[in-house]
């Protein structure tokens, strides 16, 4: 029997087959979770649409998280066709090409508004809109990049402010529904090369890096944080709430970084 058998679990931020969201999804399916897809809008639809017929999925919704009317639907529509919901995962991240390009210095102000309503408001405006419906026990999840929201990493620049924020949230959110039974914590991978990823100024040397200089020498996969996901989704983490998890081979340990010593 899978870790996950019976529980009905929502994925939003599906944009390809790259996407985390992908991993998260593939692995919650092999342990048995009933699995739903959101997406952005009409432009992710012609890559989610075919993914989520192949694996079958019977829920998939469209929600634009700058937009409160469509957080609404979202989560009636999902009150309608699943009842309660066990699992809810965020895997969505938005600062514009400049932001992430220029000196952090020169964000501008509507540029840092986005990237805050997108990648972290958004978070706790689905844990809202979704508290009713979540059951006991259920768990709320986000991704993170640790590396970037404690510490500096060239060209993250605003994101990593907002991952910061994304992560403080997470805390006050578990804070909050944990009278309910309801847990949230973060997901800290490393760098994976994805659509968002490849927004990010230096991206590819910031990835080819981090495989030199992590203890276990290797990048991170979509596959192994949706093994990370399915332990949080699951009861095996029943007390495990306001955490971030890092799944990075060690990198964030690092006070040093030698890239290539053996
Ligand atoms: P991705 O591009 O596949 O996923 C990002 C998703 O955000 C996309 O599906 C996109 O459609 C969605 N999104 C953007 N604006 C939206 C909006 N207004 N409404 C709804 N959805 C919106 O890239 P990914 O790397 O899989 O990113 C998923 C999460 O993982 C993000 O939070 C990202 O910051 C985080 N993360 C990524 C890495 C990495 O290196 N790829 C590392 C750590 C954390």
């Amino acid at each position: 029997m899978g870790l996950l058998e019976g529980k009905n679990a929502l994925v939003f931020g599906l944009a390809n087959d790259k996407s985390i969201a992908w991993g998260i999804i593939q692995a919650f399916l092999r342990e048995g979770a009933n699995v739903g897809i959101s997406y952005a809008g009409e432009v992710m639809a012609k890559r989610v649409k075919p993914l989520a017929e192949k694996i079958n999925c019977q829920w998939v919704e469209e929600c634009d998280v700058s937009q409160d009317a469509q957080i609404e639907s979202v989560a009636q529509k999902a009150a309608a066709h699943f009842g309660k919901v066990d699992i809810l995962v965020h895997s969505i991240a938005f600062a514009g090409r400049d932001e992430l390009s220029k000196p952090f210095a020169q964000t501008s102000r509507e540029g840092f508004r986005t990237a805050m309503d997108i990648s972290v408001y958004s978070f706790v405006a689905l844990t809202n809109a979704f508290s009713s419906i979540l059951n006991p026990g259920a768990s709320v999840m986000c991704l993170t990049y640790g590396s970037g929201a404690t510490k500096v990493a060239p060209h993250y620049n605003v994101m990593g402010v907002a991952k910061a924020a994304l992560e403080s949230s997470a805390r006050y959110l578990a804070y909050d529904l944990g009278p309910q039974k309801i847990r949230v914590n973060a997901i800290s991978a490393g760098p994976i090369r994805t659509l968002a990823a490849a927004g990010v100024g230096g991206f590819r040397d910031m990835y080819k890096h981090f495989a030199d200089a992590a203890p276990l020498r290797e990048n991170v996969t979509i596959e192994d944080v949706g093994n990370m996901a399915v332990f949080l989704g699951s009861d095996l983490s029943a007390r495990v709430t306001g955490e971030v998890i890092y799944i990075d081979s060690g990198f964030n340990i690092m006070g040093v970084q030698i890239a290539g010593e053996q």
